[in-house]
């Protein structure tokens, strides 16, 4: 078994029915996510290899690689949390207080997070993030699993915008499928992100 794992979901494939098929959770989760976790060990066997043999030729491939899939599989690991079957609703504490304060009101964050999400310009994520040296939550347009990311930003609320998420549901109105994203939100595991993450802010700033 490689440093990473995948980890299993804490509901069924079916649990997120009607808004996400089971069909699709199954791929995504045992076929996609397995497949960056595959990606994240394997590339790290091959750097080992690669530093064994003083060979770098192919480093530049292989440091794209590990970012691609390390964030594939981080990503994902946080979106299977962040939903669940009785979520939705709004967030309440110091959470709501925040998103209040940073975007002005919870429904101008969810505009800019739901236009974030269903702009993406071929693969990529809508994501709530702390910014820890601003000391704000910000909302990212993130390109497949790590382009278009600030260095510091923890990500605590996460929308997968690849067609593997949503195309054999909604074809091609992925609005649809953000729309219906939340109503599946844990905001006890969101909230449970943000206190962790400000805790983390005085490692960074
Ligand atoms: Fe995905």
């Amino acid at each position: 078994m490689g440093l990473y794992v995948l980890p299993d979901l804490t509901y069924d494939y079916g649990a997120l029915e009607p808004a996400i098929s089971g069909e699709i959770l199954e791929l995504h989760h045992a076929k996609h996510h397995a497949a960056y976790v595959k990606g994240a060990n394997d590339t790290l066997d091959r750097l080992a290899e690669a530093r064994d043999a003083e060979q770098f030729g192919a480093l530049v491939g292989l440091e794209k690689s590990y970012a691609f899939n390390l964030s594939g599989h981080v990503l994902h690991s946080i979106f299977w949390q962040n939903l669940a079957r009785d979520g939705g609703d709004r967030p309440d504490g110091e959470l709501a207080a925040a998103i209040a304060e940073h975007f002005g009101s919870f429904d101008r964050f969810a505009g800019q997070l739901s236009s974030a999400t269903s702009t993406v310009q071929g693969s990529g994520w809508g994501v709530l993030a702390w910014e820890p040296l601003g000391q704000r939550l910000v909302v990212e347009q993130v390109y497949d699993h790590h382009g278009n990311v600030g260095q510091c930003c923890t990500p605590l609320l996460v929308f997968d915008a690849w067609e593997h998420a949503y195309y054999l549901q909604y074809r091609n109105v992925r609005p649809d499928y953000v729309a219906k994203l939340w109503s599946l939100i844990n905001w006890a595991d969101v909230s449970r992100r943000f206190d962790a993450a400000r805790a983390q802010s005085a490692i960074v700033s």
